[in-house]
């Protein structure tokens, strides 16, 4: 996933000062570990080999977090954040007084720059950072500089110096379509706040903008929530599932894992009883939410969120949805038999399919039909041989090389942190990727990718090169093991490592669209596609190697671990067919012609297949709908994309470095500086319809023969 640290308006996040730097060092020849017999290559043994006798560097000079010099200690966030608000001014005073024109967008994009490189940077700090006086310093000047972007919203001058050069036709003709689509970018930003209203018209925005945010954190906490209930009304011997306190036994989630029917049964139906307080809040968010859309001049809330957005309308995103649920109807129905027939084989007297069976009984059916237990595939999966099948993937397509560089002493916030250097053959040095692979104590679960800094051209002719962090929680490694990851965590760092190369790919000349600061629905193709070079024999055989043998993984291993994925697999896209729906209607025509959880019902009904519970009320658990607002559909329709691109260019040969060279230039170049849908026309050289949406998604589900023929040998 992508970092959420967005900051609207001005503000839209990106990091920290940097000289840049022509070369970059690698970690050099090969390093042996003890007890290993296999060599890696230099980003191999740096991710797979322990270091060992570290240089410790105790009277070199501390050049701060991320190499910026006032972060070597908490209070510099202060600091920083002076600087950039300072510098803010100027910018604002000189932006008031030049003559409309390309010049206005570029002051723009650098004052949006000054406030990000703190803001985005104190916003992955003060989450990641494991001492608390770093945390807390970046929460302020989060908090400092979220009160000043909200307060250059609404400033009026500078809104007009924008507005002057939008109004003047001539002038906006005369710019070229990346200075355009950025200069619109910031005006929607800044209508949000209602400053093209009167007076009366904007305070009303400014009063809703606050009023969601508030509702919007209410409604995440509550998402969490656990629920309880009285101990005598559970049967007993299930209670040693859920905690128990007092009287009460506490349901704080869905346990959709659990082997026993029941315990899921009562998870699902306690967990999901609906609160009062989280409904009347969900329905408030919604009703203003329709009411800001509506003063800025929208018909729904939903067209306000697609403006710009590869799906563009949410006619067109209800169009998707429907014609998808049409396409997989019939395969889910046929999920659903397989999932009934597990289910009574298992549990006889009871085998009607519920909406909490389906995630257990098709793990049951995976496991069955393929032997993939994790603990067989992980040995060849080290850390350092999957980043090194990126190093060869990234050289074979696009001729960059990642190198391991040494971090300077308080550069990074904690020791388990590598630094890559991205680097191109012929134009030298793109980026850094700070690695933060390893679990911690308080360290977030979620995988994820923070923009620290983003790209862009600055006055003097330099490129401010990107830089980003890539969270995952990866075991550590010990002295004679390195970190093993099962399947799916090699599936996420490839996953991860596609939005990376995004941001390291994207050279826009402005930081407002550098790399995955794009729209929604097409964020995460970069990242999608990343998952089919993960699942391809030919790109697994070339890195997955036994951590002690050298053996390389088989390939009907690899195929039957893609094949596994396809059991269940259409019941569980039309689970998120129906989501998203639900997201789209909420955030549809206002007043709502039923109550949310009605909606949910007939929705529900529509949409899945499997029935309603009375008395539960799932919505209120859905936590997506404050940061996705009308763009839960996001993940399939990229999906769709990623599944066009990889069958159209890669799949003959994920090598292919033609297809690889079209894709950087085509796609990953341009940031959210281009139309979506020109970049996805660019890249597969037509203009693809609904229909070919839909069927790139649905044709994923098909099984491949050529597994069933070598399972049959
Ligand atoms: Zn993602």
């Amino acid at each position: 996933m992508l970092g959420a640290g967005r900051l609207r308006g001005l503000g839209t996040r990106a990091a920290p000062l940097w000289p840049g730097r022509a070369g970059s060092r690698g970690l050099g020849a090969r390093i042996r570990a003890r007890g290993v017999s296999t060599s890696w290559s230099p980003v191999g043994a740096a991710f797979n080999v322990k270091p060992q006798g570290r240089r410790l560097d105790l009277f070199g000079e501390r050049r701060g977090l991320f190499g910026v010099p006032e972060l070597s200690a908490p209070e510099g966030f202060r600091v920083a954040q002076e600087n950039a608000l300072r510098k803010a001014d100027l910018l604002v005073q000189r932006v008031c007084s030049v003559a409309p024109g390309p010049q206005t967008v570029l002051i723009f994009d650098e004052l949006s720059d000054s406030l990000c490189r703190v803001a985005d940077l104190a916003d992955f700090v003060k989450i990641a950072h494991p001492e608390p006086a770093f945390r807390e310093a970046a929460e302020e000047a989060c908090t400092s500089i979220g009160t000043a972007v909200e307060k250059l919203n609404t400033n009026v001058e500078l809104y007009r110096s924008l507005q002057k050069l939008l109004a003047d036709k001539k002038l906006v003709d005369s710019l070229d379509p990346e200075t355009r689509r950025v200069a619109e970018l910031f005006m929607f930003d800044f209508e949000i706040s209602g400053i093209h209203l009167d007076k009366e018209k904007r305070k009303r925005a400014v009063d809703l903008n606050v009023k969601i945010l508030d509702l919007s954190n209410t409604f995440l906490m509550g998402t969490n929530f656990p629920n309880k209930i009285e101990k005598h009304l559970l049967p007993e011997h299930i209670h040693q599932n859920f905690v128990v306190a007092g009287n009460h036994v506490i349901v704080d989630g869905l346990h959709a894992e659990s082997p026993d029917d029941l315990v899921r049964e009562a998870a699902y139906k306690i967990f999901l009883h609906p609160n009062a307080g989280q409904l009347r809040c969900l329905e408030e968010l919604l009703s203003n939410r329709d009411l800001l859309a509506k003063l800025v001049g929208y018909s729904t809330y939903s067209h306000r969120a697609l403006q710009g957005t590869l799906a563009q309308s949410p006619e067109t995103v209800m169009q998707f949805l429907e014609k998808l649920s049409d396409k997989l109807s019939e395969r889910t129905i046929r999920d659903f038999e397989m999932i009934r027939g597990m289910k009574m084989k298992l549990n006889p007297q009871n085998s009607e399919l519920m909406p909490w069976d389906p995630p257990y009984y098709s793990g049951v059916i995976r496991a069955e039909r393929y032997n993939i237990e994790p603990s067989l595939y992980c040995p060849f999966f080290s850390l350092g041989a999957c980043m090194e099948g990126l190093n060869t993937l990234f050289g074979r397509l696009l001729g960059i090389t990642l190198y391991a560089e040494q971090p300077a002493k308080g550069e990074v916030w904690c020791e388990g942190v590598r630094k890559l250097a991205v680097v191109h053959e012929s134009e030298g040095l793109l980026g850094y990727i700070y690695c933060d692979f390893f679990q911690r104590a308080g360290k977030p679960h979620q995988d994820c990718h923070f923009t620290i800094r983003g790209g862009r051209l600055k006055e003097d002719g330099d490129y401010q090169l990107p830089v980003v962090v890539l969270m995952l929680n990866l075991p550590h490694p010990s002295r004679n093991l390195p970190t093993l990851l099962t399947p799916g965590m090699m599936e996420n760092l490839f996953h991860e490592m596609g939005h990376a190369m995004h941001s390291m790919l994207g050279r826009t000349r402005y930081q407002h669209v550098t790399g995955t600061r794009c729209p929604t629905d097409f964020a995460e193709v970069p990242s999608i596609l990343m998952e089919y070079f993960a699942n391809d024999h030919r790109v697994v055989s070339q890195f997955a190697r036994h951590y002690q043998t050298g053996q390389s993984l088989p390939k009907n291993m690899v195929s039957r671990l893609c094949e596994s994925k396809k059991v269940g697999a259409a019941a569980d896209m039309q689970l998120q067919v129906f989501y998203a729906a639900l997201d789209q209607i909420y955030h549809g025509k206002h007043p709502l012609t039923a109550s949310t959880t009605d909606i949910l019902r007939e929705t529900q009904e529509k949409f899945y297949g499997l029935p309603y519970v009375p008395n539960t009320a799932w919505q209120l658990r859905f936590s997506h709908l404050v940061g996705y607002g009308a763009k839960y559909y996001s993940y399939l329709m990229s999906r769709a994309v990623a599944s066009m691109v990889w069958k159209e260019c890669f799949r003959r040969d994920p090598f292919n470095r033609t297809a690889g060279e079209r894709y950087r230039r085509e796609m990953l170049a341009h940031g959210g500086g281009k139309e979506p849908m020109l970049m996805v026309q660019g890249m597969l050289q037509k203009c693809p319809s609904i229909d070919d949406f839909v069927s790139a998604l649905v044709s994923d589900l098909d099984p491949d023969f050529e597994t069933f023929l070598m399972d049959s040998e």
